[in-house]
């Protein structure tokens, strides 16, 4: 069979020119980048190299890169490493959407149980867009981070994360943004930004899975997750895992190279997933921002049918989709995201989401929606 993958929010297939660019790094070209002899300088100049490409394609003076295994832990280092010395934990606020990725709520969760820390969640609108004005009356100097999901691996919207930083900025609150979904389509640009730290993951933009960054102010103090060796300027003690960073520079390169002409391709496809699935199957509603989101996206509720015999049914027919969150088999409970935008839990546990990469073509995609169509229909029939 045929399969087509239609979930490439989940992950994306590697760029093969960024697979060659890493093959010498595991085997000829193998130092430890932290050794002074050859073996040693050739690979610190890969990880530096990679290090001032991504700093420069991101306009990013002003801040510094650390090198993670990837989205999840540039998160975790962000939100826990941002601890204000002057308040007791117990009375430190961490403010953040209602609409985050679970590495940052389960981060944000953990240090309640862990500290006390006081979880507080702005506001969001139906599409999953924050409120400023609430996020002007909550932010005080008690808040230690302020983190907001640039754009949203459920339901696609993208915030205006420029506008956040600059009430944060204002308000001396560092403002962290999980900008993995972002990454590939959307202009990283920190020349002129308020935003404090960003960050992102290579498997998300055709690179490599467990590799990832931090982008950090260079006057915003961070206290180390992971200790030993001074690697990271001391931020992420650990020998570099130099093929995986040196494919995940490549894979940007590719990624900013191409954009406009790939964005253009997948507005098209997504256009067209979110016109004919609305048209065609009744009690259908599009989930987040209608055109204020990722130009790959498309997450959908319908009503009567489970988003996990899609997902499953989809599969069964050659089609790789996703229920668009962690909600798996044999778990019922509603996705948070889709209940802090207003949906109802009955109406949640129909959650679909299609995400189309470079690779996708327009055939593949009638060919799904056919297949959409007909399962729906035989689903709702009982
Ligand atoms: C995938 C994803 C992550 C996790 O990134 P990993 O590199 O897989 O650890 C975090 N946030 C968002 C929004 C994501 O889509």
């Amino acid at each position: 069979m045929d399969r087509v993958y239609l979930d490439y929010a989940a992950t994306t297939p590697m760029d093969p020119i960024a697979v060659k660019v890493m093959l010498p790094f595991f085997s000829t070209d193998f130092g430890n980048p932290s050794s002074l002899h050859y073996f040693g300088q050739q690979n610190e100049t890969a990880v530096e190299n990679a290090r001032k490409s991504f700093l420069k394609m991101m306009g990013s003076v002003e801040y510094e890169l650390v090198f993670t295994s990837g989205g999840t832990e540039s998160d975790n280092l962000a939100i826990k490493g941002l601890f204000n010395p002057n308040i007791p934990l117990s009375g430190q606020k961490i403010l953040i959407s209602p609409v985050e990725h679970p590495a940052i709520t389960n981060t944000c969760e953990l240090l309640e149980r862990q500290f006390g820390v006081i979880i507080d969640k702005l506001r969001v609108d139906n599409n999953g867009i924050i409120d400023l004005d609430d996020l002007q009356t909550r932010i005080d100097n008690t808040v230690s981070v302020v983190s907001v999901i640039w754009g949203n691996n459920e339901i696609g919207t993208i915030n205006d994360v420029e506008k956040i930083a600059s009430i944060c900025r204002e308000k001396g609150v560092p403002f962290h943004t999980d900008a993995v979904q972002a990454a590939a389509y959307l202009d990283i640009n920190l020349e002129k930004s308020d935003i404090a730290l960003v960050s992102f993951g290579a498997h998300k933009f055709y690179g490599p899975k467990g590799v990832g960054g931090l982008l950090k102010r260079k006057t915003i103090k961070l206290i180390p997750q992971n200790v030993g060796g001074s690697q990271e300027n001391g931020l992420r003690a650990g020998t570099q895992n130099v093929p995986l960073i040196v494919g995940m520079q490549a894979a940007y390169e590719l990624a900013i190279h191409h954009r406009k002409m790939v964005n253009e391709h997948l507005i098209k496809l997504r256009d067209m997933v979110i016109h004919e699935v609305v048209k065609n199957i009744p009690g259908t509603y599009l989930t987040g921002h209608p055109t204020q989101r990722l130009p790959n996206h498309a997450s959908f509720v319908f009503e009567g049918v489970r988003g996990q015999d899609l997902v499953i049914g989809l599969d069964m027919a050659g089609f790789a989709v996703s229920s668009g969150s962690a909600c798996k088999v044999g778990n019922p409970s509603p996705s948070e995201v889709l209940i802090a935008i207003g949906i109802s839990e009955n109406l949640a546990q129909g959650a679909l989401r299609v995400t189309v990469g470079k690779n996708t073509n327009e055939s593949e995609v009638r060919d799904f929606l056919k297949a959409l169509i007909n399962l729906v229909k035989e689903l709702r029939k009982g």
